[in-house]
């Protein structure tokens, strides 16, 4: 669970620029949730994303996250860009976050793989594969971590409409198997509405605008949507 309490973030503290970003920000992610949090540009989504993760620091205020296992909570990031290391294969890249590199873990990597449909790209580098491609990797990636909670910002943004809608499909697969916790960042409103549970709307200043529950019925989609949306068209 991640508790966040009155939480406030002001860049450049007793300078003659210093700005508030995060204003009295409270709120709680209870676990196996999908949460977005949308928002115009700087209002602060990626701001409170790096202070969850611990990147960056708060300035007042209250932040715990706690593992349902009892131990020390593990993160999962997925960023704009996928960040693989292009000098790895992608087995490597799935490998190389996580602490330890038994046959177990390895079998989880090629099953969040098998997911995201590359499987049978394990020994490919990231340069033999395209942007889409790149971006399936940094998912499965963090899901094979097993996090506690996953943290994505704007995962989809560099990818054209297609490609993105085929991942979104894919996200809610991955996601309906594997129950994560997510906190999902986006400006994308429909996105935000086809992928969450709840949507928490920052307004320019970093107040909570608002904080509702979706409870839309969402068709379940076929494992490749990508094709068989094209078929469809
Ligand atoms: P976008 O949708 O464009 O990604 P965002 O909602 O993620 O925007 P942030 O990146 O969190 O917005 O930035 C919020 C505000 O904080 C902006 O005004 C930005 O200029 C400011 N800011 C971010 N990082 C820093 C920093 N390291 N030092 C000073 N100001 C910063
Ligand atoms: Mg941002």
């Amino acid at each position: 669970v991640l508790t966040i309490k009155n939480l406030a973030k002001t860049f450049g503290v007793g300078t003659a620029k210093a700005s508030r970003v995060l204003d009295d920000i409270s709120f709680e992610v209870r676990g196996g949730t999908f949460v977005s949090i949308v928002g115009p540009s700087g209002c602060g989504k990626s701001t409170l994303l790096n202070i969850i993760s611990g990147v960056e620091e708060h300035t007042s205020g209250d932040i715990s996250l706690t593992s349902d296992s009892g131990g020390p909570a593990r993160m999962g990031y997925v960023f704009q860009d996928p960040r693989l290391l292009p000098w790895r294969s992608v087995m490597r890249n799935m490998m190389y976050v996580q602490d330890d590199q038994s046959e177990a873990t390895k079998a989880r990597a090629r099953k969040y793989l098998d997911m995201v449909g590359l499987a049978k790209n394990a020994d490919f580098f990231p340069g033999q594969l395209s942007g889409g491609m790149q971006q399936r990797v940094g998912i499965a990636r963090a899901f094979a971590v097993e996090p506690d909670l996953l943290l994505m910002d704007e995962p989809f943004s560099h990818l054209d409409a297609i490609t993105a809608r085929g991942l979104r499909a894919q996200l809610q697969d991955i996601w309906a198997q594997s129950k994560k916790t997510v906190v999902f960042v986006t400006h994308d409103v429909v996105e935000a509405v086809e992928l969450s549970d709840r949507i928490i709307v920052l307004q320019p200043g970093g107040k909570i605008y608002e904080d509702i529950s979706i409870d839309l019925p969402r068709p379940r989609r076929q494992t490749d949507p990508t094709v068989a949306t094209l078929q469809a068209e």
